[in-house]
């Protein structure tokens, strides 16, 4: 941003499909500071977005928007226009007057056939799994401490790897972070799989990422932070301290036995075991929660702050919670929720 005068009132704005990959640097303040996250639409988006197409074209009176949204998750806004223009055509096409819902299903399934290649528009079964998924990361990370807060939880399908993310915002910048911070962290990252565990008795490959990231902590409070007992306070593999790190493969000699890379192993796996108990374990003390807030993200697709708070709240109170006993009885969350006239 050298050059400009800080007084000129200049603005510059970039746009990338892959903030991931960034060089930190570039983000700092005075660079890019400020990040906008443009998002697929979500379902009251993409009625708003529908009604402005529709606009230009003759509707039936009574069509539903709101039934053409719900059909719709993972369109984007060209996605739509290209939907009312298909409509429309059908319509065309048959002779009608005005575009009518059984048009629009017509021209959705057209195009549906084309997106599902780009594996974009999933099956109300995959949604359901996407959503306890994400619910899962979202309800650890809520319930632990030392996590950072979750601003917002999504089924909206970005990209091609992933189908739906939960967005935690760290609340300031972290030079030192806890070992039982990591061990959140690690278990907020299996919250997705030990909810689709426990819900589904069965998991998928979405959290292969969740698991990457699990698995890269944990290595390194083994090898580097020198957090495990059994391995005690050695550092085995060296920060390289090069700025590439993590886009370039680096060889390097290892400099420990045999024995030690067993070890090193045998307790990489202990402690995403740990987390992942942890993860299970805080899913099924609070499972009714879990479905409901599932079942809201699946009508919403989206849930923001004030849709998350009252969850984090019910979280905290917790079903054990001493004055929640009633005539001996723990009250379930359900029950817990009718009683507080929730
Ligand atoms: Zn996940």
């Amino acid at each position: 941003m050298d050059g400009f005068d800080p007084g000129a009132g200049i603005i510059v704005l970039a746009a990338t499909n892959r903030p991931e990959i960034l060089d930190p640097a570039l983000l700092r303040a005075g660079r890019f500071d400020r990040q906008v996250l443009v998002d697929r639409p979500d379902r009251k988006g993409r009625a708003d977005i529908l009604r402005v197409h529709m606009a230009k074209v003759q509707v039936a009176p009574e069509l539903d928007v709101a039934a053409i949204a719900g059909l719709t998750p993972g369109f984007t806004g060209a996605d739509l226009a290209n939907l009312v223009n298909e409509a429309a055509l059908v319509a065309t096409r048959r002779g009608g007057e005005a575009t009518t819902l059984d048009d629009f299903t017509q021209a959705f399934e057209r195009i549906v056939a084309g997106l599902e290649k780009k594996s974009r528009v999933l099956s109300p079964h995959e949604r359901e799994i996407v959503a306890y998924h994400e619910m899962g990361h979202a309800l650890v990370a809520m319930h632990l401490p030392g996590t950072d807060p979750v601003r917002k939880v999504s089924i909206i399908p970005r990209g091609i790897a992933g189908l739906g993310y939960t967005l935690q915002s760290p609340t300031e910048d972290r030079f030192l972070i806890s070992q039982s911070e990591l061990m959140s962290r690690m278990a907020a990252l299996l919250g997705g799989r030990a909810a689709e565990d426990l819900i589904f008795a069965d998991v998928s490959t979405g959290a292969s990422d969740d698991l990457q990231r699990a698995t890269d902590i944990a290595r390194n409070m083994v090898v580097r932070y020198g957090m495990t007992t059994e391995l005690g306070q050695v550092v085995y593999e060296p920060e390289t301290g090069s700025f590439l790190v993590g886009q370039m493969p680096v060889w390097r000699p290892k400099n420990y036995g045999d024995g030690t890379a067993e070890a090193i192993d045998g307790a990489v796996k202990a402690l995403v075991d740990q987390a992942f108990r942890t993860a299970r374990d805080t899913l099924e003390q609070h499972r009714t929660l879990l479905e409901t807030s599932a079942k809201e993200l699946l009508a919403r697709e989206t849930l923001g702050p004030d849709e998350l708070r009252p969850i984090a709240q019910r979280l905290k109170r917790g079903p054990t919670h001493p004055q929640l006993i009633v005539d001996g009885t723990a009250l379930e969350d359900a029950a817990l929720a009718a009683r507080l006239g929730e």
